[in-house]
């Protein structure tokens, strides 16, 4: 006798059930040599799928010795088990148990994905034994399309793709009507006449009359083991020369096959799929989008603050920013600037007043702020000149009639005019005026709105409109060796003892600039906080449909193991399929972001709303990753099935 390819040695198996522990299979001995065909009978409850769990390797003895072609099973760990039935067993199962949403010819090539099997092989092995097995044609019909007969003949085919020299069949022919049961009979017989080994459990005494070995088993033990008369085996099955799948090219056949699976079952549930994605998309869009904004926000607030100019205060009447009665405040003349001009720490100092009137020009009349500055205003403010001169310190002392106007002004008035208005005459309601400069618009500065202004020199606009009343501002330059702080504080002590009150506000750019910086700051840190926060929300999504996905695929998974998928495919999976689902988000939420940005850009104008690459690189390797962090618990939930548990789930 040649050595026996499954060798039991007083097997135990015991189930818990509670309190008291089931012995399904008690002090069980048996050997099957290579090329037999055993009928496996007895009662319900008797053992037998027991028994033939533990022989195609999905279960384990709690005590004794297996043998599979000498190799202690006993000894093996998961990936092992899952090799061992890849490599020598096929499984055959009353009730099919094939993919329902893969073609019959993908569910036969399915073993041989995990062994390694390039695809064009594979497709030809499938196509092979299809026609082979009658059902040639059917190969690209889903199971449900096929009758019960037929999907049990591609279930053999899935068996025999990777060579198995054993076949174990648990009730094969169960949920067949008669013909049917027949017609898968004589194929095993036949395949037992090619040399496989055949275990088949069956019910049918004349399904068992079939094989050449009848086993009979009563509470977990062998009651009768006897030989019919039928025909034995030609020779053995030679072993196949196997491919491990584990080269680079079984390991990409295997991604493949998670990719695939992953999009069969997003287009099984595309709407669950979907509103799963939903959580990504609004979490990934609304965080890219929310960045973007307040980067583009920032930027344009620190350029109009940079266009005022660097170290100056400003002095204005008021009891306080905002004070509603600083329009009676009439104390802050002229007396408190050249007080001011006198200390030392003080570059420049430009009173301002203003008044608003009508401007006329050749008949076109508008109405105009009209700013009383000193020479030195638009080089503290920060204005650029577009066209013509400044007025100088000359045209101040002088009380000139001088004006220098904004490009609101030049526009209404000067818009076809070649000269923009340099050395023409307008009307300040009553005051003729000779323009002598246009200052250029400035985004937050000067012209930024639509109202027009002029500026004269102050003393013009005290001597034409106001008289010599309060002042609107003083506008100092601090020199730059003394610290904006230190003037400030001297400042007020000054003014405060000239007007023996404080009835005066003073506005420091500086300040404005490090309370806007630290303002942005907060709203970035709150941003990423919400960002955190929905993405987490949006991975919880993920998790949680994972969750379902794998619960409702548990018998599949215990069929992916049964062929021999090992724990990594079946964590590679459900992983693909999360991070698919997650990235697939990220890209829809990356989109929105990007278009909600151009819409942005050109509906406010000055507003730059930009991507960088880096942004949305980073968007989406956190949708990958989120999909990859939650998708992994349920995915390892899934690889961690025990397969008889799996594969007994209906
Ligand atoms: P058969 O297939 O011959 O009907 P089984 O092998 O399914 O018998 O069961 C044999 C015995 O083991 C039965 O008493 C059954 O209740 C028990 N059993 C089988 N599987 C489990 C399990 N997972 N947990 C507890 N008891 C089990
Ligand atoms: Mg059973």
């Amino acid at each position: 006798m040649t050595n026996p390819i499954i060798d039991l040695q007083n097997v135990r198996r015991e189930f818990a059930a509670g309190d008291t522990t089931v012995v399904a299979l008690d002090d069980f001995s048996l050997s099957i040599q290579p090329g037999e065909m055993v009928a496996i009978i007895g009662q319900s409850g008797s053992g037998k799928s027991t028994l033939l769990n533990i022989l195609g390797c999905l279960d384990r003895p709690t005590s004794g010795a297996y043998r599979v072609a000498g190799r202690n099973v006993s000894e093996l760990d998961a990936d092992a088990l899952a090799a061992l039935r890849r490599e020598h067993f096929g499984f055959i199962f009353q009730r099919y148990n094939l993919l329902g949403d893969l073609t019959a010819a993908a569910n036969v090539e399915m073993p041989a994905v995990y062994a390694g099997i390039n695809a064009r092989e594979r497709r030809m092995r499938a196509n092979a034994l299809l026609e082979r097995l009658g059902v040639g044609p059917r190969g690209g019909h889903r199971p449900n399309q096929l009758s019960g007969g037929q999907q049990q003949r591609v279930s053999i085919a899935r068996a025999l793709i990777n060579g198995a020299e054993v076949i174990l069949a648990d009730e094969p022919t169960g949920a067949l009507d008669r013909r049917s049961g027949e017609e898968v009979l004589k194929i095993l017989r036949e395949l037992h006449r090619e040399g496989r080994t055949i275990i088949i459990v069956t019910h049918d005494a004349d399904v068992a009359a079939q094989a050449e070995r009848i086993i009979e088993l009563r509470d977990g033990r062998i009651v009768a083991d006897r030989r019919t008369e039928t025909a034995g085996a030609s020779e053995p099955v030679a072993r196949t020369a196997w491919d491990s799948g584990a080269g680079w090219t079984g390991a990409l056949g295997r991604l493949r096959e998670a990719s695939r699976m992953a999009l069969v079952a997003m287009a099984a549930h595309r709407l669950r799929a979907f509103l799963t994605m939903l959580g990504i998309i609004i979490g990934i869009a609304a965080v890219s989008s929310v960045v973007a904004l307040g980067n583009a926000s920032q930027r344009k607030v620190l350029s109009d603050i940079s266009s005022l100019g660097t170290n100056t205060i400003e002095v204005f009447p008021g009891k306080d920013f905002g004070d509603a009665r600083a329009g009676k405040i009439k104390t802050l003349v002229l007396d408190d600037a050249r007080a001011l001009d006198r200390q030392g720490f003080i570059a420049g100092v430009t009173p301002t007043v203003s008044t608003s009137t009508t401007v006329r020009y050749r008949g076109n009349e508008s109405n105009v702020l009209v700013n009383g500055v000193g020479e030195s205003y638009f080089l503290v403010k920060g204005a650029k000149l577009a066209k013509g001169r400044l007025f100088d310190a000359d045209a101040v002392r002088n009380i000139e009639r001088q004006a220098v106007i904004d490009d609101n002004t030049r526009k209404t008035f000067f818009a076809d005019d070649q000269t923009s208005g340099i050395g023409r005459v307008i009307w300040l309601g009553k005051v003729p005026c000779r323009i002598v400069g246009v200052i250029a618009q400035q985004q937050g500065g000067f012209g930024s709105n639509q109202n027009l202004a002029v500026y004269l020199p102050y003393t013009t606009v005290q001597a034409q409109f106001t008289g010599d009343r309060a002042l609107r501002s003083i506008l100092l330059r601090i020199s730059d060796e003394i610290s904006t702080n230190l003037a400030q504080d001297a400042v007020t002590t000054l003014l405060t003892q000239r007007h023996n009150t404080r009835d005066f506000v003073i506005l420091n750019t500086d300040d404005i600039r490090r309370t806007i910086t630290s303002t942005t700051q907060t709203l970035a840190f709150l941003v990423a906080a919400i960002a955190v926060i929905s993405l987490v929300v949006g991975g919880i999504g993920v998790m949680n449909i994972m969750l379902v996905s794998v619960s409702e695929r548990i018998s599949e998974i215990g069929v992916r193991m049964a062929v021999g998928a090992r724990r990594s495919d079946i964590l590679q999976q459900f992983l693909v399929e999360a991070t698919l689902i997650s990235s697939i988000g990220g890209i829809a939420g990356i989109l929105i972001a990007v278009l909600l940005g151009v819409a942005i850009n050109v509906a406010v104008p000055g507003f730059q709303v930009s991507y960088s690459a880096f942004s949305i690189g980073a968007a989406f390797l956190t949708s990958t990753g989120i999909g990859i962090a939650f998708g992994f618990f349920p995915a390892r939930r899934a690889a961690f099935l025990d397969p008889v548990v799996a594969l007994s789930r209906d």
